[in-house]
């Protein structure tokens, strides 16, 4: 069924144009998201068949095979925000004054660093999965992207419905261990970026994401 979608890119990542399959190795299948949920969006899949099938939360019970995903999504975010600086290193103010320092007669000593883009990046997974072959999301923290259409695709990001990977291995006790009790996808809508509330206007939200978007990459 639909839901066992990402079970042919581990099987065969190899038969993939490398717009969808970015890389992969023996253990771990990295991949654009189909319906991406921000302006970059990518999905690591770990190929380990005795873990493919598992839900997130009880496959990182096993200390060594957290590890080894939580070491792979630490290079799959440097390659993502290397992706994030070739999109918009050239709009962003840091980048500005590092391309006029460099272009200095003579240049400075010390160049001034260009932007941290691995801060924006957000690696974890959700409390509920749709699909059912393990998977880490790895995307910026825009949440700009034509594909987010519904209210719990902005949620299921900007909510603890999202459990970022830093996060494992979870405490006995947490609570998004029960994300329907809490309702995660149904709570008012708040900004990533400036925490102003929304309600549940998710139009307006929608408008105000775009304009976050764009003061975001030039920041
Ligand atoms: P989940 O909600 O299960 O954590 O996220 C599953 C993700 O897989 C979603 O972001 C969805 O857009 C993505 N997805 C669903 N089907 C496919 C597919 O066939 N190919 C790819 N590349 N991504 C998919
Ligand atoms: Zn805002």
């Amino acid at each position: 069924g639909v839901r066992d979608g990402l079970g042919a890119y581990i099987a065969k990542p190899e038969t993939y144009a490398p717009d969808v399959v970015v890389y992969h190795n023996d253990d771990f299948v990295a991949i654009h998201d189909m319906f991406p949920k921000s302006s970059l969006h990518l999905l690591l899949l770990p190929r380990d068949q005795t873990k493919t099938r598992m839900h997130p939360f009880d496959a990182f019970e096993d200390a060594e095979f957290l590890e080894k995903v939580k070491a792979e999504t630490r290079t799959l975010r440097k390659l993502a925000a290397g992706e994030l600086r070739r999109k918009y290193g050239k709009d962003s103010a840091q980048e500005q004054t590092r391309q006029a320092a460099l272009s200095a007669d003579p240049p400075p000593d010390e160049l001034p660093q260009g932007r941290d883009w691995e801060q924006d990046i957000v690696v974890g997974v959700h409390a509920v999965p749709s699909m059912n072959h393990l998977h880490v999301h790895v995307l910026s923290v825009d949440r700009y992207s034509e594909r987010l259409k519904h209210r719990k695709h902005y949620n299921s990001f900007s909510t603890p419905f999202f459990v970022p990977i830093e996060d494992f291995p979870l405490a006995e006790d947490d609570v998004r261990r029960n994300p329907t009790e809490e309702g995660y996808l149904k709570r008012d809508f708040t900004c990533w970026r400036c925490s102003r509330g929304f309600g549940n206007r998710f139009a307006e939200l929608k408008q105000h994401l775009e304009q976050e978007f764009k003061e975001w990459k030039k920041l």
